[in-house]
């Protein structure tokens, strides 16, 4: 099943991800998550991702596609995949029809969590996570047991660079204005799936979860 999760910062991709790539045993492929691991390990990848993300910023479309495409060129992704985080941009977008027509690939679904951009605010500026093992945590709708410490290890807990309110505001401008024509093109192809992501979590990959088990017409 060649998937991508589509919704803007905070709407809950990440948690959905995560149920889909268990239920399905996809890989699940986000660039954002790629990028964090590169400057975290210092690569020049990393090196090259950093300044844009940290002003909220998209990394060039050439880094971007680049890594991707070597990516879905992986064994694991011969099953399927899901994307998350790709792609953001119309040209992004063009480089994966081009990757998949490669590769004798076609998508099958474009899954786009909607939520109001009132609400995402209020979800990313509580984000908190664990710096070790990943962990994430809210202060209102998830919080730790111990106020600031991972639950499962006990670590300071961190905001990440791009969730602190200043950067928050930038990111979903940018990520609205770029998700708008990337809609409209798989809502063109007929690949487009609308999920209503205001709903518990339980209830959004219900949604989801029907989706994937029914027919794509
Ligand atoms: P995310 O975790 O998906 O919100 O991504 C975090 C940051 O990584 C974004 O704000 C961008 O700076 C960068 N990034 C992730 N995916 C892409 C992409 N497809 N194109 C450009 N930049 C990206």
């Amino acid at each position: 099943m060649n998937l991508i999760l589509m919704g803007l910062p905070g709407a809950g991709k990440g948690t959905q991800a995560e149920k889909i790539v268990e239920k399905y045993h996809i890989p699940h492929i986000s660039t954002g998550d790629m990028f964090r691991a590169a400057i975290k390990n210092g690569t020049e990848l990393g090196m090259k991702a950093k300044s844009f993300m940290d002003e909220g910023a998209l990394v060039p479309d050439e880094v971007t596609v680049g890594i991707v495409r070597e990516r879905l060129s992986e064994d694991d992704c011969k099953e399927g995949f899901l994307l998350d985080g790709f792609p953001r941009t119309p040209a992004q977008a063009s480089a994966l029809e081009e990757m998949l027509d490669d590769l004798g690939r076609r998508l099958d679904h474009v899954l786009y969590i909607k939520v109001p951009k009132d609400d995402l605010f209020k979800r990313l500026t509580g984000r908190w996570i664990c710096p070790d093992c990943g962990a994430a945590y809210h202060e209102i709708y998830n919080p730790p047991k111990t106020e600031g410490k991972c639950d499962k290890d006990g670590s300071d807990l961190i905001q990440r660079e791009d969730d602190k309110p200043e950067t928050v505001d930038k990111r979903l401008e940018v990520n609205l204005e770029q998700a708008k024509p990337l809609v409209d093109f798989y809502e063109e192809k007929g690949y487009l799936r609308n999920v209503d992501g205001q709903q518990d979590i339980d209830q959004v990959f219900a949604d989801v979860d029907s989706i994937l088990q029914g027919d794509r017409t």
